[in-house]
């Protein structure tokens, strides 16, 4: 056993020569998932808050449907100072107080991101571990990392499963993997999600992790009583070579066909690929290992990509309002933003129904989200290989040229005009863009966010007068520059547009492309607070925000929200930098 392959992986001999101890979360976070290093050092010391979300959701004394109530350790509260400080390029957030910090100049910790690893053979093991086997050596200058414009792969996995129904989210790998993602998800969508784990300890790491996947699977199927279990695999067990195939047959072999929920696995390895990769991955493997032929129908598979609660209601009332039955997946627009419960739902109610989801090899047509999938295996692929479904690969439908594209596809297929609600919503979409052109109109803007959300963004900014300056993305699809310029034909040749960066990259490039604004996720938070400029925040996370599950983006009334926030908050700056403080503008 021990002179199998798991022996000649190099980052699995990295973690046994450097003594790290496998059942700890934060070393093996650490070690084999670099560009996730301040996500983890936010999660390590504030693992206790989740159960507050839980509880404030229902209205039943959690006392009385057993909810666990933990204190909020003294840790948590260095935990908001360490927090500011990283907000810093570089910051270590080692500091105990504010008092205490020196400002990331003075300060002969920080920039410790930018060090390079002293031996050369660990830095060329870490280099491995963050890139795909394909891509090209990183140059002796290689710098790793510094908080990724990217979030952890399962990440993406585990929303796509619970936007299943009945679906329940369960990682193969370490503890600490599941409590960062829910806090993650939590903070965001403001419900709980319960994320179960297979709970690696040493011996697990070193002998494989078959003997907790059972015993885990059991206990789910136990405790939860789910239609489904969707495993995701966290970077440990992808590092170690877990067969989940097998350790999927295994239990079935040792403890019989129905012992377990059925089970859908995907592999999602997060030193290789983004939040988005891992939610792509998880929907395909639900359509590859659920979906059977049958008598062709009129339904319409949709798979949006990773769109807001908001964007999935509104996806589904279109979709109503030219007739056509749907199958939309994944669907969490109920399962993560539901209403108040009489009494505690282990699994929340909602989602894309299983029958749905096998039901899928008969649909007349399938549109996907997302022009950077252009030469990536999705569930439209799949559907369009196994069953020879048409699949239309569409962008998001962001701003009016990308949004037309969506309506005219779902008419064509419907056979039907427009809708004229929707005719309606167009007009009064473009009437707005000449009311607000003079606020909008030469202003600069840094975009940031998952690549197709940075296209999709980048297309309404150009559409409204606003010349885009920087559009980056922690994806490495190579697919980012061509598809946005494609998409965006009078995109300026001067703007940057770059793949792999992470937020100290976008802060180091900031001042010099004078932006008025930046648009992305609340992570760019740091940035836009140094540079004194606004930010619009849009996708996912939005943590320092209420209703980040409920902003719209898609469609015309998506554009819509999005152009009068932007404008507010371009208003807004000129109304509080005023001298005059104009009341009417
Ligand atoms: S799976 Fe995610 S949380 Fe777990 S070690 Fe990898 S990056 Fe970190």
């Amino acid at each position: 056993m021990f002179l199998g392959p798991r022996m000649m992986n190099p980052q699995y001999m990295l973690l046994r020569l450097g003594g790290f101890h496998f059942g700890t979360y934060a070393n093996v976070g650490l070690a084999l998932a670099p560009e996730s290093d301040r996500q983890h050092r936010e999660f390590l010391i504030r693992p206790f808050s989740l159960v507050f979300t839980a509880i404030s959701k229902s209205k039943t004394n959690p006392r009385q449907v057993g909810i666990p109530i933990a204190k909020r350790p003294v840790a948590v509260l260095k935990t908001d100072i360490q927090e500011m400080q990283t907000d810093d390029l570089g910051c270590p957030g080692t500091c105990d107080s504010p008092a205490d910090c020196r400002g990331a100049a003075q300060c002969s910790l920080a920039k410790i991101g930018n060090r390079k690893p002293e031996i050369g053979n660990i830095q060329s093991l870490l280099t491995s571990a963050a890139t795909d086997d394909d891509e090209e050596p990183q140059s002796k200058n290689f710098t790793s990392t510094r908080n990724a414009c990217k979030l952890c792969t399962p990440l993406g996995a585990c929303l796509a499963f619970r936007g299943v129904e009945g679906c329940i989210p369960f990682l193969h790998g370490s503890q600490g993997c599941s409590t960062y993602i829910r806090r993650y998800l939590i903070s965001h969508f403001r419900e709980p999600i319960d994320i179960a784990s297979s709970n690696f300890h040493e011996e697990s790491a070193i002998f494989g992790g078959s003997k907790n996947f059972c015993q885990g699977a059991l206990n789910i199927t136990r405790q939860y009583q789910p239609q489904l279990i969707g495993t995701a695999t966290t970077c440990l067990a992808e590092t170690i070579g877990e067969d989940m195939g097998q350790l999927i047959h295994d239990l079935k072999e040792k403890h019989g066909e129905n012992a377990a929920a059925p089970i859908v696995h995907v592999s999602t390895a997060s030193y290789r690929g983004t939040h988005m990769d891992g939610f792509h991955s998880a929907v395909r493997e639900l359509v590859e290992q659920l979906a059977v032929a049958g008598e062709k129908n009129k339904n319409v598979a949709l798979f949006p990509g990773m769109a807001s609660a908001a964007d999935l209601r509104h996806l589904k009332e279109i979709l109503t309002d030219f007739n056509l039955p749907l199958t939309l997946l994944p669907d969490y627009s109920d399962t993560m933003d539901g209403a108040t419960w009489s009494e505690y739902e282990k699994l929340q109610s909602g989602g894309t129904p299983i029958a749905a989801i096998r039901a899928l090899g008969s649909t007349q047509a399938t549109i996907e989200f997302g022009r950077t999938l252009v030469e990536t295996k999705t569930g439209g692929t799949v559907l369009q290989n196994k069953f020879a479904i048409p699949r239309q690969l569409l962008g998001l439908p962001m701003g009016i040229r990308e949004s037309d594209a969506f309506f005219n596809a779902l008419a064509e297929i419907a056979g039907v005009e427009t809708p004229v609600k929707y005719q309606r919503e167009r007009g009064r979409l473009v009437d707005s863009l000449i009311d607000g052109h003079k606020y909008a109109f030469e202003k600069r803007a840094i975009v940031f966010g998952e690549e197709d959300l940075v296209i999709g963004l980048t297309a309404l900014l150009c559409e409204i007068g606003v010349t885009p300056v920087l559009c980056a993305s922690g994806g490495r699809s190579k697919q980012l520059e061509k598809c946005l310029r494609a998409a965006v034909p009078d995109l300026p040749a001067e703007t940057r547009v770059e793949e792999g960066f992470d937020f100290a990259e976008i802060a180091e490039a900031a001042p010099e492309l004078k932006p008025d604004f930046l648009i992305g996720s609340s992570k760019g938070y740091s940035i836009a607070r140094r540079l004194k400029l606004p930010l619009v925040r849009v996708g996912f996370p939005i943590h320092d925000r209420i209703g980040g599950q409920r902003v719209l983006h898609l469609g015309y009334r998506g554009a819509q929200e999005l152009y009068d926030r932007i404008v507010n908050a371009l208003l807004e700056v000129k109304q509080e930098t005023s001298t005059v403080g104009y009341a009417y503008l």
